[in-house]
C-alpha cells in the first residue's frame, strides 16, 4: 500500500501541529503507524492522498451515520451557506431541530446548543452543580465525557481513588470533585454514594459506552443509577453523544426506558458540522442564563450550516426501518467476524449494538474498563493494519468503537469480513 503522499502531508503538519494532528487519535500511534491524509469521502468510502481507497468505519467517529457527503445533507448546507453562515442572532433553524431532538428524547424538554460534544458535557455539569448546589461529580472509569478538566481523571483504581488528574495541566483541586466506580459496578457507586452522597451533584455516564470500545449496560445497571440518584438528590446526566440517534432515533434512554435529568448530545445532530446540545428538565434548564443565573454562551451556536446539517440527517433517520436495518448490519458483521476468529482458535469479542461495534482481542467478556485494558493491543493493531491494507479502515484503537452508516451495504460488510477472514488466518501463522 502506498503512503508517500500521506507522508509528505504528516511532515508538513508536524511542523504546526502537536503531533501533526489537532486530535489525538488522529495520529494512530495506537497502532504504531502514520497518519493517512484523507481527501475525499462519498457514502462507505474514503480515499486518501495516495489515492487508496478504503470501507470507512470510523465515519468521523460517529457523526456520519448516512455516511460521507450525503447528498441530501450536502445540499441542506449549500442551501443556508448560500443564505449567510452565521448571524449571531436566533434563526428558525435552531427551533426546528430543537423540536425534532425534544420529540425524540422528551427528557429534554429545554435544550442549548453549543458547538461540541465537550461543550455539552462541561455546561450540564456546571448546571447540575448549579441546581443542586453541590461539586462532586461521579464518572465511570473508561467513559469519555470530552476533555473538560472535571472529565480527565485517570482511570487507574489507586490513583483513581487519590482523584490524581490524568492530563497534566487539570487542577488537583478540580479533579478531588471527580468520583470514579467502574463500568457496570453498581456496588461502586452505593459505596460512594453511602459515604458522601449528599455531596454529589451528578452521576455521569455513557448508557452504552462506546469510548474503551464499545461496553454495553449490564441488566438494572442504568435503572440503579436512575433510583440512587434520585435518592440522594443528585443528578443524572446521561451522555448521548454517541448513542443519541445512533442506537435508537430517541438513544439509549428510550431504548432502555430510563429517563435523566440531564442529557449531553454531540457527533449526529450535526450532521457532521460541529454541534453538541445539552438539556433536561425544564426547571433545571430554566437555570442557563438569560433565564438563570447559569452563564454559558458561544458565537457560533446553532449556526445556520450546523443545523441545517444536523435538520437533514434526523429527517432521513427519522425515515421507515433505519433502526432495524443498522441492527441487521451490525448483527451480520458481528458474527462473521466471530466466525472468522473462531476458525483460527483466536480469543476474540466482538462486542456490537446496533452500528457501534468493537472487536476486542480478549479472552473474557469485555464489562468494564479492567476487562477491556486486558485486551491484546498489539492484536488489534496488526489486525487494523491487515484490514487497511484490504481496503477497508477500522479506528487506529482497540479502544475506539467501529461505526457502521447507512450507506455501507451488504456487498460492503461481506467484503469486511472476508478481509478479516484473511487477517485472522495470516495472523495466526
Ligand atoms: C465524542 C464524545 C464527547 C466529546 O465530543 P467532542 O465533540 O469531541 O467534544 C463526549 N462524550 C462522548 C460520549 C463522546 O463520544
Amino acid at each position: 500500500m502506498k503512503t508517500d503522499n500521506s507522508h509528505g502531508l504528516y511532515e508538513q503538519a508536524l511542523r504546526y501541529f502537536p503531533g501533526g494532528v489537532n486530535s489525538p487519535v488522529r495520529a494512530f500511534r495506537a497502532v504504531g503507524r502514520e497518519p493517512l491524509f484523507i481527501t475525499r469521502g462519498r457514502g462507505s468510502r474514503i480515499w486518501d492522498a495516495d489515492d487508496n481507497e478504503s470501507i470507512d468505519y470510523v465515519c468521523s467517529w460517529g457523526p456520519l451515520i448516512l455516511g460521507h457527503a450525503h447528498p441530501q445533507v450536502v445540499a441542506a448546507i449549500e442551501e443556508a451557506a448560500e443564505k449567510g453562515t452565521s448571524f449571531g442572532a436566533p434563526t428558525e433553524r435552531e427551533t426546528a431541530l430543537a423540536r425534532e431532538i425534544s420529540g425524540a428524547l422528551p427528557s429534554m424538554e429545554r435544550l442549548r446548543f453549543v458547538n461540541s460534544g465537550t461543550e455539552a458535557t462541561m455546561s450540564a455539569l456546571r448546571v447540575a452543580r448549579a441546581y443542586t448546589g453541590r461539586n462532586q461529580v461521579l464518572k465511570f472509569e473508561g467513559c469519555y465525557h470530552g476533555h473538560a478538566d472535571s472529565f480527565l481523571v485517570r482511570a487507574g483504581s489507586g490513583a483513581a481513588t487519590l482523584g490524581l488528574p490524568d492530563s497534566p495541566g487539570v487542577p488537583a483541586s478540580c479533579a478531588q470533585d471527580t468520583l470514579l466506580a467502574p463500568y457496570n459496578d453498581i456496588h461502586a457507586v452505593e459505596r460512594l454514594f453511602g459515604t458522601q452522597g449528599r455531596e454529589i451533584a451528578a452521576v455521569i455516564v455513557e448508557p452504552v459506552a462506546a469510548n474503551m470500545g464499545v461496553v454495553l449496560p449490564a441488566p438494572q445497571f442504568l435503572e440503579a443509577l436512575r433510583q440512587i440518584t434520585q435518592a440522594f438528590g443528585a443528578l443524572l446526566i446521561f451522555d448521548e453523544v454517541i448513542t443519541g440517534f445512533r442506537v435508537a432515533y430517541g438513544g439509549a434512554q428510550t431504548l432502555y426506558n430510563v429517563i435523566p435529568d440531564l442529557t449531553c448530545l454531540g457527533k449526529i445532530i450535526g450532521g457532521g458540522l460541529p454541534v453538541g446540545a445539552y438539556g433536561g428538565k425544564r426547571e433545571i434548564m430554566e437555570m442557563v442564563a438569560p433565564s438563570g443565573p447559569v452563564y454559558q454562551a458561544g458565537t457560533l451556536s446553532g449556526n445556520p450550516l450546523a443545523m441545517a446539517a444536523g435538520l437533514a440527517t434526523l429527517w432521513e433517520l427519522g425515515q421507515g426501518q433505519v433502526y432495524t436495518i443498522l441492527e441487521e448490519k451490525g448483527r451480520h458483521l458481528a458474527r462473521g467476524l466471530r466466525e472468522a476468529a473462531a476458525r483460527t482458535g483466536r480469543p476474540f469479542q466482538v462486542a456490537q449494538m446496533g452500528s457501534l461495534l468493537t472487536p476486542f482481542f480478549a479472552s473474557e467478556e469485555v464489562v468494564d474498563y479492567v476487562s477491556a485494558r486486558a485486551a491484546d493491543t498489539q492484536a488489534y493493531a496488526r489486525f487494523f493494519w491487515g484490514m487497511l491494507q484490504r481496503g477497508v479502515s477500522l479506528p487506529p484503537s482497540q479502544f475506539e468503537a467501529a461505526f457502521i452508516s447507512l450507506a455501507h451495504t451488504q456487498a460492503d460488510v461481506d467484503a469486511t469480513i472476508a478481509a478479516a477472514q484473511e487477517v485472522l488466518r495470516e495472523m495466526a501463522s
